[in-house]
């Protein structure tokens, strides 16, 4: 039986996807092989790794000029390539800080470029998104990193910040592929691939080819966009199941409607939990409504006693990974992609007869 998952990453991949992959799992392409036991330059798997590719700019929709990669190091590793790849010694680089993810990469950063923090939503107990309009970029900053869904504070960016000519470089790891996004006006776009693209260990990288070929010469060579992409991401072994079940991930995301499709069910699920959290007594989301993610919906229960308890019976009644991220404690639901507006109103029932039984 298939429980309501509603993990933050790794996360749930979509029931046809798993079945696919176990229906193929020992023999793939009638080759008497599975898909792990063969060379990533074998022609059944450069296949794999060529149509994922043009899949994946056709369902983003990502303009001519951009290199797209698939690397290894999570988004994590990302926080060091991006100013390894985009600057030179002694550079200066603009920071959004709407949470715990942008403050990652901007300590990361901070290794390799002075950091300008331009917005900083501490004020709010990072709850909200900086105003549009408060966005000036410094002179002479390489890029602009902002962070568009945190995953712990479940706040997104409404809109994309307007840089001019210095490139806009964005962690779209927890909300990637989860609505229609403008490629045209990034710089750069990475995501770790465990909410929305498929398993963890493959990190995927959008980047204008303007900003390709620019890394200081000490960047690693599998962190280096020039070197990766001059190699179609086959510098090295890179991690050939993860991309086959991402490739699998973006068929589903296709065959359900595209980024349009995924939208408007993201929307629809997002709406159903909000609508009950803010209508019942007993639960709180935090976040400013004009911020509030998607993909991420952290909630408090009124009693915060009785957070085991609720736990404990959301599990048994087959709805897990509630639990909020041990930063901060109470309680999340991660509705990427797979998750179904089914389990969403499961959770809503379970809510509703929670707060009957205790409230
Ligand atoms: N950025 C965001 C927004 C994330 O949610 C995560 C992972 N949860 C990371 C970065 C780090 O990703 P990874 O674990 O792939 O390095």
């Amino acid at each position: 039986m298939r429980v309501h998952n509603f993990a933050a990453g790794p996360a749930a991949l979509p029931l046809e996807v798993l079945e696919r992959a176990q229906s193929e799992l020992t023999d793939f392409n009638g080759l008497g092989m599975s898909v792990m036991e063969i060379s990533h330059r074998s022609k059944d798997f450069v296949a794999v790794a060529s149509e994922s590719e043009a899949l994946l700019r056709e369902l983003l929709g990502v303009p001519e000029g951009y290199t797209v990669l698939f690397l290894q190091g999570g988004a994590t590793g990302q926080f060091a390539a991006i100013p390894m790849n985009l600057t030179a010694s002694g550079a200066s680089a603009d920071y959004l800080n709407t949470g715990s993810w942008s403050k990652k990469a901007i300590a990361e950063a901070g290794k390799y470029v002075q950091v300008n923090v331009l917005a900083d939503e501490k004020a709010s107990n990072y709850s909200t998104t900086p105003a549009a309009e408060s966005i000036s970029v410094s002179p002479g900053a390489a890029y602009l990193h902002y962070t568009a869904n945190e995953t712990i504070g479940g706040v997104e960016f409404g809109y994309v910040p307007e840089t001019g000519d210095v490139p806009l470089v964005a962690d779209f790891s927890s909300t990637i592929m989860s609505r229609p996004i403008d490629v045209s006006k990034f710089g750069l776009i990475y995501a770790g691939a465990q909410k929305n693209l498929g398993p963890s260990g493959i990190t995927v990288v959008i980047v204008r080819d303007d900003l390709v070929g620019t890394a200081r010469p000490e960047t690693p060579s599998v962190l280096d966009y020039a070197a990766m992409g001059g190699a179609d991401s086959m510098l090295n072994t890179p991690p050939t199941f993860g991309w086959y079940l991402l490739g699998l991930n973006l068929e589903w995301i296709r065959d359900n409607g595209g980024l349009t499709g995924m939208a408007e069910r993201n929307e629809r699920k997002a709406r159903t939990l909000y609508d009950a959290i803010d209508t019942l007594d007993f639960y709180s989301n935090p976040v400013e409504p004009g911020s509030r993610s998607w993909m991420n919906v952290p909630f408090l229960l009124a009693n915060a006693d009785l957070d085991k308890e609720f736990l404990a019976q959301a599990d048994a009644a087959g709805l897990t990974n509630l639990a909020g991220h041990r930063s901060v404690g109470g309680m999340r639901a991660s509705i990427y992609n797979a998750t179904s507006q089914e389990s969403v109103e499961a959770l809503v029932d379970f809510l509703k007869e929670f707060e009957r039984t205790h409230a």
